[in-house]
């Protein structure tokens, strides 16, 4: 994919600073709007606002936007405030009023990125118009229809492409509305290098409690922005009332969110040094495991020709106990230790396994065994 630097998208955005979108979910009045918009401004240092102008609800009968009415409270954001300004599109139409209204970006809904359908229509709307665009995670947590979200945009000749982190539903109860799944986003970055990734901790956490710790988790992991959901009367919110926060809240979030660079004038250095460390306890953590697994050819050898069973529960028992107390004195995370033990056990029994049904007649004279 061919993807353009995300300061060449909001041009008031100096280098090594992450991008701050906030807004309310839904712009709701005009009033709403603009008072959010003039607070944020005023208190903070946003880049973007936002405002959910169609909103797609689970259920019917919820507040669903206001329509296009709202796209001129944005118009005017822009040109009281001077922020820039971003919605929600989920079909062809949409795009077409909020390019009418000088929108400045558009982002797709995790919902609308869930249907391939929907995205090939809206970026086949995009075709020769310059635009950023940024696509939320879908709604489960499948990178391929992430991926595919923002490649159907890049066919279509957008360049201004940033991913956003949601996070995904979780089929049942849990800490956060949606879970993070850090790994998903991460695997996305590595598969994109230049793509910038904004957080949403907003929808991620579902109430204002969470915001901070996700917030910061994402600036520690080095995404490029955050967007957060921010209106000028939360409790009184016709959507997600539990998870925004004022203007005034937004600001004392961001004052206390360390902010971290990727590297330093002596970073190199200093972290080749330790990486030069991990590399030569790696490779000898990798030769003793290669000596271990000799050792297990040859407990399988006898095992097959003293027909006893791979499984020894009573050995298996004390190999975990054992080995978490020596984990223990060494200062390491007693589940580390055992996942880890997990994996080596599986690989012993399969191994094992497979000299037991392997015929004398193939059986390799010369398996690897310790040096
Ligand atoms: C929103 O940003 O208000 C929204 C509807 O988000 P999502 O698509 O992540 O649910
Ligand atoms: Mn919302």
């Amino acid at each position: 994919m061919n993807i353009s630097p995300l300061g060449s998208y909001i041009p008031n955005l100096e280098a090594q600073t992450p991008l701050i979108i906030a807004g309310p979910c839904s712009a709701e009045t005009k009033e709403q709007v603009l008072e959010t918009a003039r607070q944020i401004a005023q208190h903070t240092s946003a880049h973007l606002f936002r405002a959910g102008i169609w909103k797609p609800r689970t259920r019917p009968g919820q507040f669903e936007g206001i329509g296009k009415k709202g796209l001129a409270w944005l118009e005017a954001v822009k040109k009281e405030t001077g922020l820039k300004v971003c919605t929600e599109v989920a079909k062809a139409q949409h795009v077409e009023e909020a390019l009418k209204h000088q929108i400045d970006v558009i982002w797709i809904g995790a919902r609308t990125v869930s249907n391939p359908f929907s995205v090939q229509e809206i970026a086949d709307s995009l075709k020769g118009v310059q635009i950023p665009v940024f696509v939320k995670n879908p709604i489960n947590p499948d990178l391929h229809l992430w991926m595919g979200a923002l490649e159907r945009f890049s066919h279509s000749g957008i360049h201004q492409l940033a991913a956003i982190h949601r996070g995904f539903y979780p089929y049942e109860e849990t800490k956060f509305r949606n879970i993070p799944k850090w790994e998903i986003a991460i695997e996305l970055k590595r598969r994109y290098p230049d793509l910038p990734i904004i957080s949403d901790p907003s929808h991620i956490a579902g109430h204002t409690h969470f915001l901070s710790e996700i917030a910061q988790k994402a600036l520690d992991l080095n995404f490029d922005g955050l967007m957060i959901e921010t209106h000028i009367d939360p409790k009184c919110a016709l959507s997600d009332a539990q998870q925004q926060v004022t203007p005034l809240e937004l600001k004392n979030i961001l004052t206390h969110l360390i902010f971290r660079t990727y590297n330093n004038a002596n970073s190199e250095e200093k972290l080749r040094q330790y990486r030069d460390q991990i590399d030569s306890i790696d490779q000898q953590l990798l030769e003793l495991l290669s000596q271990r697994v000799g050792v297990i050819h040859k407990i399988g050898q006898y095992k097959k020709e003293n027909n006893l069973t791979i499984l020894q529960l009573r050995r298996w028992e004390n190999i975990i106990q054992t080995r978490s107390v020596f984990g223990k004195n060494l200062g390491l995370n007693p589940e580390f230790i055992e996942a880890i033990l997990e994996l080596v056990h599986r690989e012993s029994i399969q191994i094992q396994n497979d000299i037991m049904n392997i015929e004398p007649s193939t059986l390799t004279p010369d398996i690897p065994i310790s040096k």
